[in-house]
C-alpha cells in the first residue's frame, strides 16, 4: 500500500477542516477553484469510475451533497493538475492492484478498519507433504470472528489426525481429498471431496484430510473463531507421546517397545499412501459404524438460488447442509461490470474468500466511515457487522467470491428492498429525490445486478 496515501487517510481530521488544510488552501488559491466549490451537475445519474478520474464531470451535485462538502470537494480536487502525483518510491505492482485506496473514489472517507488482507502475503509453513498458511486475527485484525487457511496436500499426503476448539468450514479449490470424521457416538463418516465440494467439523470431532487424484489437492478452510491457529490444534502423535508409556500400556495394551515407536514430534502434514477405493473403506465399516449425517456437501451440484444474466448465487446454509451450525456461505459469481447489490448482514460480520477474478468492495461504516479496496484471487475481505457493503466485477473475466458468515443462517438486508418498501413521503423526505427517481431503483432484493 502507498504509505504516504494511508497515512493521510487514517488521520479522520484531515480532510474536516478546510482552513487549517494545507491541501486546501492549494485548492483555494488555484484560479478555478470555483469549480470546486460548486462542481458542476450532472444530469445522469450513473457516475462511471472514470468520470471520478477524469477532469471533466467532476461529480454529480447529488452525491456530492450525500457527506461532509469540504471532504468530497478536497477529494475531487486532489485528483486536478498534479495533486495526485506520486515521483517518491512505490510498490508498484501492489499499486496496480490496489487502485481504489491508492486514488481514493471521493466517496471514502476515515476509516472503518481493515478489510483487505491476502493470503499471498502470509508465511508459508511448506513440509514434506504440502503446505498451509493462515489469516487470522494475528494478521487481520478486524475479523475476531472468522479465521481463514489455505492448504495444500500432494498426492497421498495427510493432515495429521486432529481436532481443534473451532468449527471447520471447507471447500475443495483444487482436485480430490478424502476426509474422515468420527461422531463423539464412534460412529464415523468417510467421503471423497472434489472442486466446489464442502466439508463441515463441529469442534473436538475427530478428523482427516489426505490428497488422492494426481495432482494432490488443496482447499480453504474457515474457522468460527478470528484467534484460531492452524498450529495450535489437538493432534493424535502429541497427545499419545505426552502420555506416560505405563499409562499407555493400561489404556491400548502397547508395551513400552511399541510406544517408542511411536512419533516423537507432530507430524501435521506428511506424506503417505493413496488409500484404496472409498466404497472399499466403507465396507470395512459395516452398517452401523457409518454415521448416516452428512460432512460433506457437494455445493457446485446445487442449483442456483438466484441466476441471472449478471451471474449466480448459491446459498448453503444450516437448511441444506444440516451440520452446518455455525457457518454459513453465499458463493457468488459476477459478470464483468456486474454488482453484488448494497446490503448487510444483521446478524455476523462478513469473512470473504477471492477464488477468481477482479473486484473491489467498498465498506460504509457508522460515522460515515467509509474505505474502498481492490481484490484478487487468493485475498481475504472483511465486512463489520452491519456495515453496507457492494462488490463490483471490475475484470474482464468472472469474479468469483465467498461471502462468509459466523451463523446458522444466511441473512442479509437489502438496500433497494427497503427504499422500495419505505412509504412514499417517507423516500423522498430522506432522498431528498422525486418520488419517480426514488422508485426506478429494483423495488426487491435481486442479489446480483447487471453492469450496463
Ligand atoms: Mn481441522
Ligand atoms: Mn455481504
Amino acid at each position: 500500500m502507498n504509505s504516504k496515501v494511508l497515512a493521510a487517510d487514517h488521520n479522520p481530521n484531515a480532510n474536516e477542516n478546510a482552513n487549517n488544510n494545507g491541501r486546501n488552501e492549494d485548492i483555494a488559491n488555484r484560479p478555478d477553484s470555483s469549480e470546486f466549490q460548486n462542481p458542476p451537475s450532472q444530469s445522469s445519474g450513473v457516475l462511471s469510475r472514470r468520470a471520478f478520474v477524469g477532469t471533466a464531470a467532476l461529480a454529480s451535485a447529488g452525491l456530492a451533497a450525500l457527506a461532509a462538502a469540504q471532504t468530497q470537494q478536497e477529494l475531487i480536487a486532489g485528483r486536478q493538475g498534479d495533486y495526485s502525483s506520486n515521483p517518491g518510491p512505490k510498490n508498484e505492482p501492489l499499486v496496480e492492484e490496489e487502485p481504489d485506496p491508492n486514488l481514493p473514489p471521493f466517496t471514502d472517507r476515515g476509516d472503518p478498519g481493515a478489510i483487505w488482507f491476502s493470503f499471498d502475503i502470509t508465511n508459508r509453513r511448506v513440509q514434506s507433504g504440502g503446505w498451509t498458511h493462515q489469516v487470522t486475527d494475528r494478521e487481520f485484525p478486524t475479523s475476531k470472528d472468522i479465521a481463514g487457511v489455505n492448504m495444500r496436500l500432494t498426492q497421498g499426503s495427510m493432515r495429521e489426525l486432529h481436532w481443534h476448539t473451532s468449527d471447520e468450514w471447507a471447500i475443495v479449490l483444487t482436485g480430490t481429498s478424502r476426509v474422515t470424521v468420527m461422531q463423539p457416538d464412534g460412529k464415523i463418516y468417510i467421503d471423497d471431496v472434489a472442486p466446489g465440494d464442502l466439508w463441515y467439523f463441529p469442534k473436538g470431532f475427530p478428523h482427516s484430510i489426505q490428497g488422492l487424484g494426481n495432482g494432490g489437492t488443496e482447499f480453504l478452510l474457515v474457522f468460527d473463531d478470528g484467534h484460531f491457529s492452524e498450529s495450535d490444534t489437538f493432534l493424535i502423535s502429541e497427545s499419545l507421546v505426552h502420555t506416560p508409556p505405563e499409562v499407555i500400556q493400561k489404556n491400548m495394551g502397547w508395551s513400552r517397545d511399541d510406544f517408542n515407536k511411536l512419533p516423537r514430534t507432530q507430524l501435521y502434514i506428511f506424506p503417505g499412501e493413496v488409500p484404496g477405493p472409498l466404497e472399499e473403506e466403507k465396507r470395512r465399516l459395516g452398517d452401523n459404524l457409518e454415521t448416516m449425517t452428512k460432512y460433506t456437501y457437494k455445493l457446485s451440484a446445487q442449483p442456483p438460488d438466484r441466476s441471472t444474466n449478471a451471474g449466480n448465487v448459491r446459498i448453503v446454509d444450516v437448511d441444506k447442509f444440516p451440520v452446518a451450525q455455525g457457518l454459513c456461505a453465499a458463493q457468488v459469481t459476477l459478470k464483468p461490470g456486474a454488482l453484488r447489490e448494497l446490503h448487510w448482514h444483521p446478524h455476523s460480520s462478513e469473512w470473504q474468500y477471492y477464488m477468481h477474478g477482479k473486484g473491489r468492495m467498498t465498506v460504509a461504516s457508522t460515522g460515515a466511515n467509509a474505505r474502498t479496496f481492490d481484490f484478487n484471487p487468493n485475498d481475504v475481505g472483511f465486512v463489520p457487522i452491519q456495515a453496507v457493503h457492494y462488490i463490483e466485477n471490475t475484470g474482464t473475466e468472472d469474479l468469483i467470491f465467498l461471502e462468509m458468515l459466523k451463523a446458522p443462517h444466511f441473512i442479509d438486508v437489502s438496500m433497494n428492498e427497503w427504499i422500495a418498501r419505505i412509504p412514499n413521503k417517507l423516500a423522498e423526505a430522506h432522498l431528498k429525490l422525486p418520488l419517480a427517481t426514488i422508485r426506478k431503483a429494483p423495488q426487491e432484493k435481486l442479489y446480483i445486478l447487471p453492469g450496463s
